[in-house]
Parts: C-alpha cells; structure tokens; sequence
C-alpha cells in the first residue's frame, strides 16, 4: 500500500506507529486504518472544501493510529479535536500532539456520549471514518443538533449507507435516513473508497460522505415526530401509507387525504416536503 511520508521529521511512517505501539485492529471496534496519507490528505481536502469555512477547527471521531488527523494536519487544519475510544492509540496521537504543538487536543472516550459543541466555540467541522454501527447513531445525534454549530460532516460510510444519506425520492436506497438528512443538510457523495486502501480490508466498497447543514430545514416539521412517522412509513415500506400508517392512527388514511397524499402510495415515493406535511398532521396523534 502506497504510503506518503509524513514530512513532520518527528513522525515515523504509520506503519513503523502501529507495529511499535503494537496496535492491531480490533474487530470489536470496528477497526480498519487508513495508513495512504496520499488518500487521507484527498478526505481533508474535501472537508476544506465543504461547508462555507477552510480547514480551522475540526472534530475529528476515532483517529485511531491517526492517519486522517495527520492529513487534516498536513492540510493545514488549524485545531483538530480527536475523539477516541480505545486508550492503547493515546501515545501515538499524543506524539501527533507533540509534532504539532498547540494543534491537537486528546479526548478519549465514546464519541456517542460526547457533544461536540462542549469541545469547541463558534463554528467547526467534523471529520470522521468509523465503523458505520457508530457513524449512522452519531450523524442522526448532530443532525438533531438544534442549532447546529457544525459547518461540515465529512464522514466514510460503507457504499451502501452512503448511498442510503444521500438518495431522493423514488431511488431504491431512498429511506428514513435520506429524509432525516435531505430535510436538514445538502447531502453528497464525495467518491468512492476500494477496500483495499484499509488495513484490514473491509469486505465492502466504502464512500466520502459530505453533509454541509441548509439554512433552514426544507420544511416545517418537528424532528422527534418526522422520525416516527418515516420508522413507520419505512418500516413496512412495501405496504401502502394507509397500512404503514395505522401504526400511529386507526385514521391514517383521512389523515393522508388531507395532507393531498394518495392513500395507496408507498414510503419510497413520498417527498421530503410531504413527509413533512404528513408529520405536522399526525403530531397529535403521537
Ligand atoms: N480514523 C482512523 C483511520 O482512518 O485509520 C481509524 C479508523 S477505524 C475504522 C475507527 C476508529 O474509531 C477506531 O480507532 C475505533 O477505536 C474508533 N471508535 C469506534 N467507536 C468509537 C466511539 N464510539 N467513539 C470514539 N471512537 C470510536
């Protein structure tokens, strides 16, 4: 695998880091490295480039032996916050730390209990390639932020997942996370990563996501309510609304006509703006 030299004179390749911190991947923690600087240099880029501020502050979720962390760093990330769970990678980003004095700052723990909003002021950007069992709680937990203070999202997702965030209505991969991410951000597949470039490969195709949060939802709605109604609506999602939805109402079906949604319809057809409609007229229902 093709490896950049870090040109920080004080850090050794990523693969000298792991063999002498003897930090093999944990499956458990769903662990796959990144040791291409060349590739985690192209993630930050794409960071730098989405949202509307450069590389300044960024919250960066389970660096790991810190391969991305370096790329943000080599991009010239002002401040970068890594977030990580499994305590052996402390002296390794501790020696990323030391390299780029003033520019980390270490938190170890389980990104799901912390908000990135108590890390830092004003605006930032989170970068991130975790196990998605992690990432999809984490993207639904900042896109319930409420405001949100994040500029960016730029996160690694299995293909499949990625395609799930970023899908419109009528797509097959359309479903209760593209709705939950189309309503509050402008999604976008930034490319494509092959299984290979992580050590150990994963069996899938990987993806960039971007995430850059719009001014102003695409429409009215509460979210605790447009998750309900798109876990029923998607839950059961070959049947039509009027079957879906009696979940949440005996009434469904009136509640349909009204919001002008054909009753025999199904989840994967309705837009953004009708899941809305259709969440503003079953909140009392919930
Ligand atoms: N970012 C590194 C890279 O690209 O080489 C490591 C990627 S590895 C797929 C995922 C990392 O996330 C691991 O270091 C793992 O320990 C960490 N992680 C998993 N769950 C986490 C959680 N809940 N909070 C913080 N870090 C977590």
């Amino acid at each position: 695998m093709p490896e950049t030299d870090d040109p920080h004179p004080s850090l050794p390749p990523l693969r000298d880091v792991i063999r002498d911190h003897d930090l093999h991947a944990s499956k458990t923690l769903g662990q796959n490295f990144i040791l291409d600087l060349n590739l985690t240099r192209r993630i930050a880029r794409t960071a730098g480039h989405s949202g509307s501020t450069p590389l300044n502050k960024i919250v960066e979720i389970g660096p790991g032996p810190g391969g991305l962390t370096r790329g943000l760093l080599m991009e010239g990330a002002q401040h970068v916050t890594v977030i990580e769970t499994d305590d052996r990678f402390q002296p390794a980003l501790c020696d990323i730390a030391t390299a780029y004095p003033g520019r980390v700052s270490i938190m170890m723990g389980d990104a799901l209990k912390i908000n990135p909003d108590d890390l830092t002021d004003g605006t930032y950007k989170i970068v991130a390639n975790l196990p998605y069992n992690v990432a999809t709680p984490l993207l639904i937990k900042w896109l319930s932020q409420s405001p949100i203070r994040w500029d960016s999202l730029t996160l690694m997702f299995q293909k499949e997942v990625a395609q799930r965030i970023c899908a419109q209505a009528g797509e097959d991969a359309y479903g209760r996370l593209s709705v939950l991410s189309n309503w509050l951000a402008e999604t976008h597949i930034e490319f494509d990563v092959p299984a290979d470039v992580f050590v150990p490969p994963p069996k899938v195709t990987s993806a960039i996501v971007s995430l850059v949060p719009r001014e102003r939802p695409l429409a009215d709605a509460d979210l605790a309510v447009l998750e309900k109604v798109t876990a029923a609506a998607f839950g059961q999602r070959r049947k039509m609304l009027r079957a879906s939805l009696k979940q949440i109402t005996k009434d469904a079906e009136n509640v349909l006509i009204s919001c002008d949604i054909d009753p025999t319809r199904r989840a994967e057809t309705l837009t953004i703006e009708e899941f809305c409609a259709l969440s503003r007229a079953l909140k009392d229902y919930l």
